[in-house]
């Protein structure tokens, strides 16, 4: 590993050697009194590259052109343009194309998802989840046991991370799932944790779940396109995740889900069925038996979205052009000059006011790095954000930071850290 300067001929020098640099200029940067901004917000938004434009008024126009003919005419065929993501989203995941359906958007995904895995017993009917989680998938947990005449006081059962620490230990997470295993029938927890950018070990999580008979899910809002996955060898039973975010398919963008290819013919898996699940062949039969295609596509239920699918398939090429493990690459060697140039910035300044909460390790973070600040955090954020430094901000203190391979720069990261050294030291 090289030893990091933070100086801007340092980062320059990263930033001609990067074998990735040249994707910046294939995106729209927004700008901030006319220059570039520094967005380090592609955690919560992605940014749109310049060839979205280009699908999306393919997809228009085949409408103007086609009408209803477009299902089999158009350049890809509404009928079958959901076919055309698993085999690109497959390395990202690490799973087979046929595990992979793109439908709807996370939430609901978690849903449908949670039907089928989620059939609470007398003795087995418990949800093993992070505390704190993202509120919707607090939300979903509770409105999943209540769907099922259950209170969620005694449903979910949340990890919290030990007291002044923020983050979880894995021998706590394994330890709650052994002590609740014989009760507990999922275990459903974000792979990357959105506040800190903690990324849990899900093959263990996953193993543990499986020896105490559960089910495992993660949600992968913060994981996919960020960190590497690996969810069949894994044996993750089932996963959801938007596109929004690491994957920069543009606001609102259909979302995923995953199922583990062992449930594609288990007839005890119940479902929430609709047409687009069925049956290829027999689907305009019209006929009245569900006979779900045996892949998890399986779980569609509803027409093909095309017009909030053209962004995902611009995006998603530049990961293939790229190579995912590229990307990996990268994010590592980043978001670790991130952490040395917030370090240096930190342990100048008086009274230590930045703490950074994710953990160090490699493999324990992708590109999020989140800051405590220990003294007027929402001022610092407002004076960022005033200087053309785009991060996010969540109560009550913390600040994330999340530079992202494909577009962000070296130089970015210790600009960044220069301006943020002159807020602290105003
Ligand atoms: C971003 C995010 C969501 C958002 O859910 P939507 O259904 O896309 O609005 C849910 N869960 C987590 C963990 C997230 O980070």
């Amino acid at each position: 590993m090289v030893t990091f300067e933070n100086t801007r001929e340092f980062a320059v020098h990263l930033d001609e050697t990067d074998p990735l640099g040249k994707f910046r200029e294939r995106f729209y940067i927004p700008l901030h009194q006319g220059k570039p901004c520094i967005y380090f917000a592609g955690n919560s938004l992605g940014l749109q590259s310049k060839s979205v434009q280009e699908h999306v008024m393919n997809d228009l126009e085949d409408w103007a052109n086609f009408g209803v003919e477009g299902h089999v005419h158009a350049r890809i065929p509404w009928i079958r343009y959901n076919e055309i993501f698993p085999q690109k989203l497959a390395p990202i995941l690490g799973a087979k194309p046929a595990e992979i359906v793109v439908m709807n958007a996370l939430t609901v995904n978690l849903h449908l998802l949670l039907v089928s895995f989620y059939r609470p017993t007398a003795s087995r009917y418990k949800i093993i989840c992070e505390a704190k989680a993202f509120p919707s998938d607090q939300y979903a947990l509770q409105s999943q046991a209540l769907l099922h005449g259950r209170d969620p006081g005694e449903v979910i059962i949340e990890i919290a991370p030990r007291e002044g620490s923020h983050i979880l230990r894995k021998e706590d997470i394994l330890s709650c799932i052994r002590e609740h295993g014989a009760e507990t029938a999922v275990v459903m927890i974000g792979g990357v944790n959105y506040y800190t950018g903690q990324v849990l070990d899900m093959p263990s999580i996953a193993a543990a779940a499986h020896q105490a008979g559960a089910y495992c899910g993660f949600d992968l809002a913060h994981a996919v396109g960020n960190v590497p996955l690996q969810l069949h060898d894994w044996e993750v039973d089932f996963a959801c995740w938007c596109s929004y975010k690491y994957l920069n398919s543009g606001p609102g963008a259909v979302a995923g889900a995953f199922v583990h290819d062992k449930f594609f013919r288990d007839p005890t898996l119940v479902r929430l069925a609709g047409w687009v699940g069925t049956n290829k062949e027999r689907r305009f039969r019209m006929d009245s038996t569900f006979d779900p295609i045996p892949s998890a596509e399986g779980w569609q239920l509803s027409t093909t979205q095309v017009l909030n699918m053209s962004a995902h398939g611009a995006a998603l090429d530049l990961f293939e052009e790229a190579g995912f493990e590229n990307v990996v690459d990268k994010m590592k060697k980043l978001s670790a000059y991130l952490m040395f140039v917030l370090d240096e910035i930190g342990n100048a300044s008086p009274g230590r006011v930045i703490e950074i909460i994710t953990p160090r390790d490699g493999n324990e973070h992708g590109c999020q790095v989140s800051i405590l600040l220990h003294d007027r955090g929402k001022a610092v954020f407002d004076s960022l954000k005033q200087q053309g430094v785009i991060v996010d901000w969540r109560e009550p203190n913390v600040i994330r930071l999340a530079p992202v391979p494909l577009y962000n720069t070296y130089e970015e990261v210790y600009t960044a850290g220069q301006i943020l050294k002159k807020i602290i030291a105003s």
